[in-house]
């Protein structure tokens, strides 16, 4: 097949995660194509819940935990551009996330834990905890069980949707160029060039970057790279709009600008399988409406289950292939939260070769120990 394409970095896969990328490294001045597969292919960037999430996020891993954090501190800013260069509001609601608790106990725990990440990062994280009346101030329709909540100033939601749509036309207004509809097969490493073989095209670049979510396991092979991402299901409710009564997402229930109520979500084990059950939307809808009994009555009007990318343990993987060197991966399971991050010092990473400190240890060799 005769070479169509030449330019300075290829990107697979145009969900979130690759969009970011892209714009990162249009931004920075590369000349960018992005290849994404078919309709039906899996997108997590298209079924997801919308949340910036900090708190919780690296209690094991405190790189992981600056990580996000640098992440929620970057995403007005983010949004702002983004704004400012597509008029797309991506409707970011921040500052503030709350994690319910229904007992005393899980309430002190999850503060105690905070503190010793803290204490780990050498800095007073930032979380309050609330009790039932502080939490009723902020959020009056709270349900009788629960006794408070652990607020996150850094934490928020945006629309998933108008991200992407933000990052598609950011991207082209940087004379991007997205290619839909195209399945990488083969990817060959020539000299200094990547050659990239589709279905349909062959496209070459200096610079190939796997972002192809749960097709990463594949391609990675092609490049040398061990990527174990699997799929786990997350099934989400939507509801007819309210009036509004949340102000603050958390962690299982927002409302959006329109005013609709996102209930999610769930997380299983079952494969390439994206489809809803009743038994799980059940369970999901129950433990929403014991945080806010005024979902009680209200009309469900969606249900969708998407596919999380996941890796072993949950973090992502960053890594320059040493077979193919020029070929990265970039997988993670927070790619809406992670956004502003991918598109900043990740690329600044793929270009300059200075390793953020927060991802060092974010390879693939982790999984071989
Ligand atoms: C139910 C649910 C709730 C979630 N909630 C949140 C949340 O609240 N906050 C958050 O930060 N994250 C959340 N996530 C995770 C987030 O959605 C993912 O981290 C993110 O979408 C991953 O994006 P991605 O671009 O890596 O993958 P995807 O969105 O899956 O995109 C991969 C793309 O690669 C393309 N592709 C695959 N193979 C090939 C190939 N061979 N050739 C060309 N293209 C290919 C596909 O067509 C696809 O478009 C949630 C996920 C789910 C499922």
């Amino acid at each position: 097949m005769a070479l169509d394409v030449d330019v300075d970095s290829l990107v697979i896969g145009g969900g979130i995660v690759g969009l970011s990328v892209a714009y990162g490294l249009a931004r920075a001045g590369d000349r960018v194509v992005v290849l994404d597969g078919a309709d039906d292919a899996f997108r997590a960037s298209r079924g997801n819940f919308g949340l910036v999430w900090v708190q919780n996020k690296g209690l094991t891993r405190p790189d992981y935990a600056r990580w996000t954090m640098r992440a929620g501190q970057d995403w007005a800013a983010f949004a702002t551009e983004l704004h400012d260069l597509t008029g797309v509001d991506v409707e970011l609601r921040q500052p503030g996330g709350l994690t319910m608790s229904f007992d005393e106990e899980s309430l002190t725990t999850a503060g105690k834990k905070l503190d010793a990440l803290g204490q780990e990062l050498e800095i007073r994280y930032p979380y309050e905890r609330m009790n039932a009346v502080e939490l009723r101030n902020l959020t009056p329709d709270i349900g009788p069980d629960v006794v408070g909540a652990i607020y996150c100033p850094l934490d928020g939601h945006v629309s998933p949707l108008r991200t992407l749509r933000a990052l598609t036309q950011a991207f082209k207004n940087l004379n991007g160029e997205l290619v839909p509809g195209v399945s990488v097969t083969q990817i060959e490493h020539r000299g200094r060039e990547c050659v990239v073989h589709s279905d349909k095209r062959c496209f070459s670049a200096g610079r190939v970057v796997l972002t192809a979510g749960l097709g990463n396991k594949a391609l990675g092979a092609m490049v040398g790279l061990n990527v174990p991402v699997r799929p786990q299901r997350g099934q989400i409710l939507v509801t007819e709009r309210l009036r509004p009564f949340l102000k603050h997402p958390c962690h299982y229930v927002r409302q959006t600008g329109e005013g609709v109520v996102q209930i999610g979500d769930s997380k299983e084990e079952v494969g390439f399988d994206d489809a809803t059950t009743l038994a799980e939307l059940s369970r999901i809808a129950a433990r929403a409406i014991r945080c806010f009994p005024v979902l009680k009555d209200v009309n469900i009007v969606r249900t969708w289950g998407g596919l999380r990318v996941m890796t072993p343990d949950g973090f992502p993987i960053y890594e320059e292939s040493r077979q193919c060197p020029g070929a990265y991966v970039v997988t993670c399971h927070s790619g809406i939260t992670l956004a502003p991050v991918h598109a900043g010092p990740l690329v600044e990473w793929m270009q300059k070769g200075a390793t953020p400190r927060e991802i060092q240890s974010f390879t693939s060799e982790r999984f071989s120990v």
